[in-house]
């Protein structure tokens, strides 16, 4: 029985029996067989279950997306890699929707570098009305400017775009909510002022959710006052032009933003005075597909032209040359 069959020797070898036993201990790491003959344990299944779950959870694990690395489109849905976005002046490489982007970021990707002077950079808001609700807007203010960094939801100053100078103001959504309080009505009046005083082309980069409830009648009180100066600005024949960004709508809309000369929008953006819910329980009527989005407005000959952000900058010096070249002329004459 212990005859190795396969070996024609001359002399048959006989292997003792323990001999044999000897060689199934001898190849280490080989595992003998006969473990794998008895049934598993109780012991044996714990360990089995274990390693599922292990498994299990390395998985889970894979599917975390780290904070602050990926973004996912809502239009999309595709995770789109931050600095990509960032790199693409947070417009989705895929489908091109445009996601919110910061004053500073903004004034970054279309002034020349180092040519922006601000303006009242300094300029804060004051709790007349002491205000309080669920927060106070003193507690408001405070945790806001230390969210986003800035003093109010504008940034204003004067630099190049192109070759043109120009007064740039841009309204920044992240704080509170791009909301027009008197900070805002303000600088904006002061920009436009400067605008006037300096023979320049004012551009208004807007988003908003309306004048802030905070400030009550003073928020209101710079509708008219934005829209005086650029009725100033008007009289010298200097341009004006607004361009509205997701999303725009009420007090803002109703004053600076919709008087432009010029009034252009970014695709897709939602502009408009009260929200389609208020209209819609208002009207009791169904609203149309698309309402108050700028491709609707275009359409009905509110706004002049729709232009992806990625060719502002190209659009606004083309637009400055047709609209500066005569006044140049004109000065000079
Ligand atoms: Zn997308």
């Amino acid at each position: 029985m212990n005859l190795l069959p396969h070996k024609k020797t001359a002399n048959p070898v006989y292997i003792p029996a323990m001999s044999t036993t000897t060689f199934t201990k001898q190849p280490p790491g080989v595992d003998p067989i006969e473990p794998a003959l008895t049934p598993p344990s109780a012991g044996n299944t714990t360990s089995f279950v274990k390693k599922k779950l292990k498994l299990g959870s390395g998985k889970t694990r894979k599917r975390e997306i780290p904070a602050g690395l990926w973004t996912k489109c809502p239009m999309c849905e595709t995770l789109v890699f931050d600095k990509e976005l960032d790199e693409n002046l947070k417009v989705c490489i895929k489908c091109d929707h445009h996601f919110v982007i910061g004053a500073r970021e903004r004034i970054h990707s279309m002034v020349e570098t180092c040519t922006f002077e601000e303006m009242d950079a300094d300029m804060i808001s004051v709790d007349v009305l002491g205000f309080t609700g669920a927060s106070s807007y003193k507690d408001k203010l405070a945790s806001n400017w230390k969210k986003t960094n800035l003093k109010d939801a504008v940034v204003t100053g004067v630099g190049m775009i192109g070759k043109h100078r120009v007064a740039l103001g841009v309204m920044d959504f992240s704080f509170l909510g791009g909301s027009m309080g008197s900070v805002v009505g303000e600088k904006l009046t002061r920009l436009i002022e400067a605008g006037t005083e300096k023979g320049l082309t004012v551009i208004i980069i807007s988003t908003s959710g309306g004048a802030r409830m905070y400030e009550g009648m003073f928020s209101l009180m710079q509708m008219a006052k934005t829209c005086a100066a650029l009725g100033y600005h008007a009289k010298v024949k200097l341009p004006y032009i607004s361009i509205l960004t997701n999303p725009d709508y009420a007090g803002v809309m109703a004053s600076y933003a919709s008087v432009g000369d010029l009034i252009l929008a970014e695709p897709k953006a939602l502009i408009g005075f009260a929200g389609p819910r208020v209209i819609k329980d208002t009207t009791q009527a169904e609203l149309p597909p698309g309402f108050q989005t700028a491709e609707f407005l275009l359409d009905h000959g509110l706004i002049d032209s729709i232009v992806p952000r990625k060719e502002m900058k190209q659009r606004l010096i083309g637009y400055m040359d047709f609209l500066m070249t005569g006044r140049k002329a004109e000065s000079v004459a």
